[in-house]
């Protein structure tokens, strides 16, 4: 058994540190919300009153939070409760100076760290069928694996430092830009008199086929478990994917990447946001494409 802390019991996290409860590990929970914690010892957690209460007797410390700032602090407090070889595995979405850093100031503290973003959602999070995208040293990414198997299928290692959020954020990017092109493909076939089961038997085998379109397609119809046949509710939300393509923005600011289309796609999230219907479903964008927002 391992004693595991597991900071940050939202959505995500809940589910997460749930498997590692059911697998049999003391996990010791803590979060700002005391509904959050209520809900993880229901799940089998162990209630933690403080950080040093968590960290103290923890081999392994995850972390589930919102935000680079959020990563930071916590980071800040828990390095200095952790016994010496304690490891740390932060499976926030965040930006990558941030995850950098943060391991940088690990390491420097003689700790292994790794970042470890997912996707798969709240659904993956329950299920425990998660996908990791790792960063860190060889040994930091061989030490963390176990536990991650335990809420995952699919486990990458990246690369150095930072690398999971580069995969995490460059993907994402990848889909906020084909869910647009397919709902343009799709309200211009439609405008054009050409149906979308019809488009969709087309394209599908077409040169135009992609992820978006034949598994998830944002015309209502021809893919019955995609959030157009329940009104856009998520699913992964748009506000979700706008955090991400911001992400991404700032990366390839100062990487000096040129991503026209990112900057694009996060200019159409932002303006569901102003509109109060971020969120819808990320395919929802159809809505803002077909002028029925
Ligand atoms: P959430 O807001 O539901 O959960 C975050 C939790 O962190 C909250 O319970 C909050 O109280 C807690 N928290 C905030 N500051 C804290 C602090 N200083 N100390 C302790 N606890 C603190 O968010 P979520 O949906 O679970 O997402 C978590 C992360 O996972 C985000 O980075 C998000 O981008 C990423 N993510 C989410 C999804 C999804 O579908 N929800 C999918 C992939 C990745």
């Amino acid at each position: 058994m391992t004693t595991i802390a597991f900071i940050g019991l939202g959505n995500m996290g809940l589910g997460m540190a749930s498997n590692l409860a059911k697998a049999g590990h003391e996990v010791r929970a803590l979060d700002i919300s005391a509904d959050a914690v209520a809900k993880a010892v229901g799940a089998g957690c162990v209630k933690a009153g403080n950080a040093k209460d968590a960290v103290g007797p923890a081999d392994v410390v995850v972390t589930m939070l919102p935000a680079g700032k959020h990563v930071e602090l916590v980071y800040a407090d828990v390095m200095t409760h952790a016994r010496p070889g304690t490891l740390f595995i932060d499976c926030s979405t965040i930006d990558v100076d941030t995850a950098r850093k943060v391991i940088d100031f690990a390491e420097t503290n003689g700790f292994d760290m790794i970042d470890a973003p997912v996707s798969g959602g709240v659904g993956g999070a329950a299920a425990g069928t998660l996908t990791f995208m790792c960063g860190g040293t060889d040994d930091a990414y061989a030490r963390a694996k176990p536990i991650l198997e335990i809420m995952g299928k699919n486990i990458f290692h990246a690369g150095g430092a930072g690398n999971g959020q580069v995969a995490k954020i460059a993907n994402n990017m990848l889909l906020g830009i084909h869910m647009i092109g397919t709902c343009e493909a799709f309200n211009l076939a439609e405008k054009l008199g050409l149906d979308a089961q019809t488009f969709y038997d087309i394209a599908s085998t077409a040169s135009g086929q992609n992820w978006s379109m034949t598994s998830y397609c944002p015309a209502p119809g021809p893919v019955e478990a995609a959030p157009s046949n329940r009104n856009y509710q998520p699913g992964f939300a748009a506000a979700m994917m706008l955090k991400d393509l911001r992400l991404a923005q700032d990366a390839a600011q100062s990487a000096k990447a040129a991503t026209p289309l990112g900057a694009q796609a996060m200019a159409l999230y932002a303006l569901m946001e102003s509109a109060g219907e971020d969120g819808l479903d990320f395919s929802g964008v159809m809505k803002l494409i077909n002028g029925s927002l």
